[in-house]
């Protein structure tokens, strides 16, 4: 056994030697190994006979084939992956969050299927579904992220897949996974998570019922703005399908970012620790703010999402929203270009602060956003949180102007 397949271990031990075989970090004719995985870099694989290439081609995972398959960095990386979610098979990696996401669906659906997707999903992964899904003869409904058990009554004879994103994109809707995923699993439905808010460490999504778990790698794992990746991890009914599919796709990543991956993996826990206690600061500083409408973090006590969110989630990470009360778009644009320690950029969980705003009333369909205020993403880096404050303080002064 693995020491990554351990799941005796505790998940911050198994961040620290997650991936770490001793074959993969050394080999026996040095005497020993190193500490890392060293990046393996490869297009081709070099056999030493015809007998060896034909035993390596019929390999399922971790052997030497061909670059597209891999090299022992990018495995050490999906090893580690899969040991921080207990009940999962393996870990397919790609080059973005998206292209997890498409390949995903491209592999669990099939033409005349049925998906029921979250209304509160990542734009992006609605617009896969309304563009290339449904060219390819599969229907999307969207349905609420309160829906819970109430998604039996959306289910039908052709629905195949249930997507799930929790907090959701922009809005933060804590969904109630375990009762949806236990209906899905008596109707035989499969259910797939966008859990990159979460990650395993704060939402083991598989113990939780759902059969394939997301992470865009890009926001907390890597957690320092320079990589993208996304991941897939499956159940052992699951990951064969995914796994094909993504071979067949084509998907392939660079073993110098799963090297950055890894790294960012090591810290994750510390990080992740940071970025919530310092997220829960600042959103409890803003909700006493009159400038502020509301504060969409379900970490905070009023927060409709907070009962769900204490039973499921073991903390929260430093992505949530707020609304500016009464502000129109120009107010929030004086707001967010006053503000000197957020970065105005896309993506997340990096250790540096963002903002960005953000319009969920023009992208849902099957719910309404009908709150008139605008609203504010923030994602909350490893700063001092009272530096962030003032920040946020300074920024409302110039907005009133
Ligand atoms: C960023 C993001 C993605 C996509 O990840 P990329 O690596 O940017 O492609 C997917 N889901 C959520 C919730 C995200 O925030």
């Amino acid at each position: 056994m693995s020491k990554s397949d351990d799941q005796s271990l505790r998940p911050a031990t198994k961040l620290v030697q997650g991936g770490r075989r001793p074959e993969w970090t050394g080999d026996p004719r040095l005497g020993g190994g190193v500490v890392n995985p060293p990046v393996w870099r490869a297009s081709t694989v070099l056999y030493d006979s015809i007998a060896d290439l034909k035993a390596r081609g019929a390999a399922t995972h971790d052997r030497l084939y061909y670059g597209r398959r891999g090299t022992p960095t990018v495995w050490a990386l999906a090893d580690a992956l899969t040991g921080m979610e207990p009940g999962a098979e393996g870990t397919l990696l790609y080059p973005s969050g998206v292209a997890a996401i498409t390949a995903g669906l491209l592999a669990l659906l099939a033409p005349g299927d049925h998906l029921l997707m979250v209304d509160s999903a990542y734009e992006p992964t609605r617009l896969f579904c309304d563009g290339m899904l449904r060219r390819f003869g599969v229907e999307t409904s969207y349905y609420d992220p309160l829906v819970g058990a109430g998604i039996a009554a959306l289910i039908r004879p052709e629905t195949k897949l249930i997507f799930l994103e929790s907090p959701g994109s922009l809005t933060f809707e804590v969904q109630d996974v375990p009762a949806i995923a236990a209906v899905a699993r008596e109707k035989g439905v499969t259910t797939m998570l966008d859990n990159t808010w979460a990650t395993p460490l704060l939402f083991p999504a598989l113990a939780h019922g759902v059969d394939v778990t997301m992470m865009s790698l890009t926001k907390y794992v890597g957690g320092h703005s320079d990589a993208m990746m996304g991941s897939l991890t499956a159940t052992p009914a699951l990951w064969p399908r995914l796994r094909k599919a993504t071979y067949q796709l084509g998907h392939a990543v660079s073993p110098d970012d799963c090297a950055l991956m890894l790294r960012g993996l090591r810290t994750l826990d510390v990080r992740l620790t940071r970025h919530g206690a310092n997220g829960l600061a600042v959103a409890g500083w803003l909700a006493a703010r009159p400038e502020v409408g509301r504060v969409l973090h379900p970490g905070l006590a009023d927060d409709p999402g907070h009962a769900l969110w204490s039973r499921d989630f073991a903390g929260a990470s430093g992505l949530f929203g707020f609304t500016l009360k009464g502000a129109d778009d120009g107010a929030r644009a004086r707001f967010i270009d006053a503000l000197a320690h957020f970065g105005l950029g896309f993506s997340w969980g990096g250790y540096e602060s963002l903002v960005v705003p953000s319009d969920p009333a023009t992208i849902r369909t099957a719910t309404r956003w009908d709150d008139p205020d605008a609203l504010v993403r923030l994602s909350i880096g490893l700063e001092d949180p009272a530096d962030l404050i003032a920040d946020l303080e300074r920024a409302f002064g110039a907005m009133a102007g």
